[in-house]
């Protein structure tokens, strides 16, 4: 840890941007579970569907209630949950950083913001679980799930009244949940594509933490930063192939991201 705090600081004072990439770890000390453990497992009928065959625009296509059902169901999980020590030390970060910091995360649940990381510097570049949009996708706008949604327990189907609330306020068509799924492709406008490339080609340090490197898009941003000669440093539980990047770099420290985040933070501001 003694020389990933040595190579953060040396990188501190070089130009360019401060960025913590994070990943569904970053919020598993939330109770929220990640997509590789069993309990993100979720029955359909007889059939038992792992979370990436879920969160496809195909199983949207086939079975649309139930995919919703499964994000309600989810949403309930991070509605209950609260930020944990990594979230907020990114705020305590972001403060002491001010422009040059940015978070890129991959995680839909909104706690980086309820911790009170600044929207202007928080790019969620899969979406939002308290969002929806047209399914259609006659016009790009999201709007915050309507107020009557309920709280989904897990196996609760979604109701006729609530259906009747999953709709797209300007053509009336059927919404869905505001998240990239895993055969959608990066945009800017919903996702952030390009201001994730332009800030990944000028940082001078980058934090990857809680992430198994299987998106696109955190890859595009490990490399622009690596051949833009950032610092970069690798927080996980396990070996992941950013660790490996990282340990060419700043380093990887295997731990979690509740516990070093704190201490990494406390040493560098
Ligand atoms: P992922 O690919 O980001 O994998 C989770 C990673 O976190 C693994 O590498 C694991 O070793 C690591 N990890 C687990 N606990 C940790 C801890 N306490 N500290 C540090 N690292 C830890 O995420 P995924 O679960 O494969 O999800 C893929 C995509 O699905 C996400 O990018 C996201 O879009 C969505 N998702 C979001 C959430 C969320 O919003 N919280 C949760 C699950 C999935």
């Amino acid at each position: 840890m003694e020389r990933i705090i040595a190579a953060c600081k040396s990188a501190l004072a070089n130009d360019g941007y401060v960025i913590a990439l994070t990943g569904a770890g970053v919020s598993a000390e939330s109770g929220i579970p990640t997509f590789r453990g069993k309990e993100g497992y979720w029955t359909v009928g007889s059939r038992e569907y792992h979370p990436q065959e879920l969160a496809t625009h195909a199983a949207f296509q086939q079975m649309p209630w139930d995919v919703w059902a499964w994000y309600l169901y989810r949403r309930t999980v991070c509605r209950r949950a609260e930020p944990n020590a990594a979230h907020e030390a990114l705020v305590r970060w972001d403060r002491a950083v001010g422009d040059r910091f940015a978070v890129i995360t991959q995680n839909v649940d909104g706690l980086h913001r309820r911790a009170g990381s600044p929207d202007a510097r928080t790019f969620p570049i899969h979406g939002d679980i308290e969002l929806m949009r047209c399914a259609n996708d006659c016009v790009p706008d999201r709007w915050p799930l309507p107020e009557g949604v309920p709280l989904l327990e897990k196996g609760q189907a979604v109701d006729e009244a609530t259906r009747a609330l999953l709709v797209c306020p300007r053509c009336g068509g059927m919404a869905r949940p505001h998240v990239l799924w895993f055969d959608e492709s990066y945009d800017e406008a919903r996702f952030f594509l390009d201001t994730s490339r332009r800030l990944a080609s000028g940082a001078a340090l980058l934090v990857v933490a809680g992430t198994s490197a299987q998106t696109n898009l955190p890859w595009q941003v490990v490399t622009l930063a690596a051949r833009a000669g950032a610092t970069i440093v690798d927080i996980n539980v396990e070996e992941n192939p950013f660790g490996e990047i990282a340990a060419q770099s700043g380093g990887a420290v295997r731990g979690s991201a509740a516990q070093v985040f704190p201490a990494l933070v406390s040493a560098l501001i």
